[in-house]
């Protein structure tokens, strides 16, 4: 059964431009802490997370029993912590500061594809800790939104997330745009699938605010 993709937050067509360049920021395990809230919350339903590969499913299991979780059960744990994300995720260490700086240079808008019914929830935890910038939450391709969002900026675009599902998609739908791989946790990095040609890893904010400013042709300080 086909069901209609879903997007919350400004169209690409009203977004404003005071810079050329554009970055692209996902949020979580990037503006926002995901993994390491997610395991505070298992904890709470006695689980823990052991990752041995690149994904959630198969890794968190039952402290009494061993047993794996469903996909179903995370499924719902994850939707626990999305209703609580004002409460639950903090800010990455260092992104505040960064994007202040950053955004003397370019423009900046979120990417997420959190659920787009939690858009008003994230919004509001994101316009409580300074972060303005303007968000699209989607079910779609992030490739898609973002060979939408190359043709309003000249560039030098930058696009950030922690998937690397997700940079390959960028990589194939708008070549041209910089790719950065950041994710805030570290438990999951020994088992990272390699990155598409071309991206870079930064290990945190300070280190992807050096990258970045690099690529826009800025100190990122100044
Ligand atoms: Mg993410």
């Amino acid at each position: 059964m086909s069901r209609e993709t879903v997007t919350a937050g400004p169209p690409v067509a009203s977004l404003g431009s005071a810079h050329d360049a554009l970055l692209i920021l996902d949020v979580d395990e990037v503006i926002l802490e995901f993994i390491g809230p997610f395991r505070r919350l298992l904890a709470e339903y006695g689980a823990h997370l052991s990752p041995e590969s690149f994904r959630l499913t198969g890794n968190v299991r039952s402290l009494s029993t061993g047993a794996a979780l469903t996909g179903h059960e995370l499924d719902g744990i994850t939707a626990k912590l999305f209703e609580e994300q004002d409460q639950r995720q903090p800010l990455v260490a260092g992104v505040a500061e960064a994007l202040a700086r950053l955004s003397g240079a370019a423009d900046i808008v979120f990417l997420t594809a959190m659920t787009p019914s939690f858009y008003p929830l994230r919004r509001g935890l994101l316009d409580r800790n300074g972060l303005h910038f303007p968000m699209i939450a989607t079910e779609r391709s992030k490739g898609a939104v973002v060979a939408e969002l190359a043709e309003r900026w000249a560039g030098p675009l930058v696009f950030a997330d922690d998937l690397p599902p997700n940079l390959e998609t960028v990589r194939r739908s708008a070549p041209d745009v910089h790719l950065l791989h950041l994710m805030a946790d570290e438990a999951f990095r020994p088992h990272l699938p390699p990155l598409p040609a071309g991206a870079v890893s930064a290990a945190d904010w300070p280190e992807a605010e050096a990258i970045i400013a690099g690529w826009l042709g800025c100190d990122g300080r100044g």
